[in-house]
């Protein structure tokens, strides 16, 4: 067995490569309102008049109106879908956005609220001519209280500028994903983003101190509380998180983060089965209990598509399964005592078949830039239907040799990876163009496979534009009737992200 602790891997910024593979995709996506048969809702149509009380409001640089400009925040990343908006704002401060809102909502003007636009499931598009209310000059930190670790903010902030911010004061975001360097904080409480370290710092529900958000009435909510503790009556700060800009707009936020540890770790092994990837998770979390802060996986296919596709080196040989895992702690002796004896032992059991070791920096970002990369690299295979779902960990692989054998006769490749400490698998089917018949052989098929294990349908990207109809496989019909009942006391006119996570009645 060859195991190494060091190696050398070029780095490669993650910004650089999501830029790469942008430029890489050229053609315009079909529009969405053809390409699903969705029919417009009876809104306002946006008239010159219009433009010009926007103007007025928030200054003519910040309204967008030109068709080439307006291109980039029509299409979401995975270039699934396509809007035809024909105005993008752009608020600085939260009495603009109360202001816009205010107006959208007398006009009967229908909104879509976007951060990063790194979402996944179209959420962060319009589909017909919604006006789109783009953050990315709300990007002020407000304050940060070293004691406690409550950072608070304005929602167009940058996760990855957030985090080099906090790491400057010893502490850290909570959060962490492959799309750190575009995705905002704003997009992330709207998604209620996991990512890859929610297995030790737990979900934005638990993280989130306060929210404030305007409603699409335009009246500002103010739950911008700094406390771990608030037993006031209802928890409001709840309604923001994951609802995807269905039920407001975020405007600030209060964050808990943890502290900078002082000892990282990362591993990178060679597995041969998937029966082993869960054997060693087991197996880490009793072993390395709480300095266990990240425990992924993804398939050969996923791994030796992203080196070859981005030219990246993969640091040990191919393996049928590779796991990362991370440790974060306040001891480094302590943590590498541990460490070591885990992998000694599990390199004796065979669980650990080949891997590498590394606590510097530079090392650590060249092995999860080959993981954070995975969906772009497949992008570069044409068109991804992208599916992330979680179901319990036994079956947690078991969808990938399902799709596999069903697409048996189709041109394609089905990806299996994810974040395995919170049960959720990334599944991806890239085809070399977007073909109606793979969409019928995957929808609903995927979703009641994992409706059969009880799973969830989407456990980190939310539901967006392209999962409403398939919400029911993960919500009963009484769940459902609450949603829109409280879609219709904060959105009477339904005029925030329409066509987005409710389906429709009929
Ligand atoms: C390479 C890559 C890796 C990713 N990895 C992960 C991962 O590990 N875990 C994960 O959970 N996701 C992941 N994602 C998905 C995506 O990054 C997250 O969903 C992220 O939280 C979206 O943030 P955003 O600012 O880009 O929001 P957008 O994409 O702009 O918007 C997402 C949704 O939030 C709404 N929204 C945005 N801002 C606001 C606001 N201020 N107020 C109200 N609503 C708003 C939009 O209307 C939309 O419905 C990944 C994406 C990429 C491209």
């Amino acid at each position: 067995m060859l195991f190494r602790y060091l190696f050398s891997t070029p780095y490669i910024t993650k910004t650089c490569t999501l830029n790469k593979l942008n430029r890489t995709l050229s053609t315009l996506p079909q529009l969405s309102s053809e390409k699903y048969g969705v029919k417009r809702k009876e809104f306002g149509v946006l008239k010159n008049d219009d433009v010009k009380f926007f103007q007025s409001l928030i200054s003519k640089e910040r309204v967008l109106t030109d068709e080439s400009e307006l291109l980039p925040y029509n299409i979401d990343w995975i270039k699934n879908c396509r809007g035809q908006s024909k105005v993008v704002l752009k608020p600085k401060t939260t009495e603009e956005v109360s202001q816009i809102l205010k107006y959208c909502n007398e006009r009967r003007l229908a909104v879509c609220p976007q951060g990063g636009n790194t979402g996944l499931v179209g959420g962060s598009v319009p589909v017909f001519d919604e006006v789109i209310i783009n953050f990315m000059l709300m990007n002020k930190i407000i304050s940060v209280d070293e004691l406690s670790g409550a950072l608070v903010c304005e929602a167009g902030c940058i996760l990855e500028n957030l985090d080099n911010y906090a790491r400057e004061r010893n502490l850290i975001m909570p959060l962490d994903l492959g799309a750190k360097g575009s995705c905002q904080i704003g997009g992330n409480i709207s998604t209620n983003a996991g990512g890859i370290r929610l297995l030790r710092y737990g979900n934005l529900q638990g993280t989130v101190l306060g929210v404030e958000a305007v409603k699409a009435d335009g009246s500002i909510i103010d739950c911008l509380r700094t406390l771990k503790k608030d037993n006031t009556g209802y928890h409001l700060k709840h309604l923001f998180i994951g609802s995807e800009g269905t039920l407001g707009v975020v405007t600030k936020v209060a964050i808990q983060c943890p502290s900078l540890p002082k000892s990282v770790n990362l591993g990178f092994f060679g597995v041969e089965s998937f029966d082993s990837v869960l054997q060693l998770y087991k197996s880490a979390k009793s072993s390395l209990g709480e300095i266990l802060s990240a425990f992924e996986m993804a398939d050969s296919l996923s791994i030796g598509t992203t080196v070859k596709n981005l030219k990246l080196t993969n640091p040990i040989g191919e393996y049928p399964f590779y796991v990362l895992i991370e440790t974060h702690g306040s001891d480094e002796e302590h943590d590498s005592d541990k460490l070591s004896r885990f992998l000694s032992r599990e390199m004796d059991s065979g669980l650990i078949v080949d891997g590498t070791v590394t606590a510097e920096e530079t090392k650590m970002k060249s092995i999860w830039n080959i993981r954070e990369s995975i969906a772009g690299a497949a992008l570069h295979g044409g068109y991804m239907f992208k599916y992330d779902v979680s179901v319990p960990l036994r079956s947690y692989y078991e969808l990938v040799h399902v799709l596999r054998r069903r697409l048996r006769a189709v041109d394609c490749k089905v990806y299996g990876y994810g974040h395995v400490g919170d049960g959720n698998i990334h599944i991806n089917v890239v085809v070399p163009e977007y073909s109606k018949e793979v969409y019928g052989l995957l929808e609903p098929f995927i979703f009641e496979e994992v409706s059969k294990h009880k799973g969830s349908i989407s456990a980190e990207h939310g539901v967006g534009f392209r999962k409403p109809q398939y919400i029911h496989y993960s919500k009963d019909q009484t769940s459902l009737q609450l949603m829109r009942d409280m879609k219709r006391v904060m959105d009477p006119n339904g005029i925030l992200n329409p066509y987005k996570v409710l389906p429709d009645p009929s």
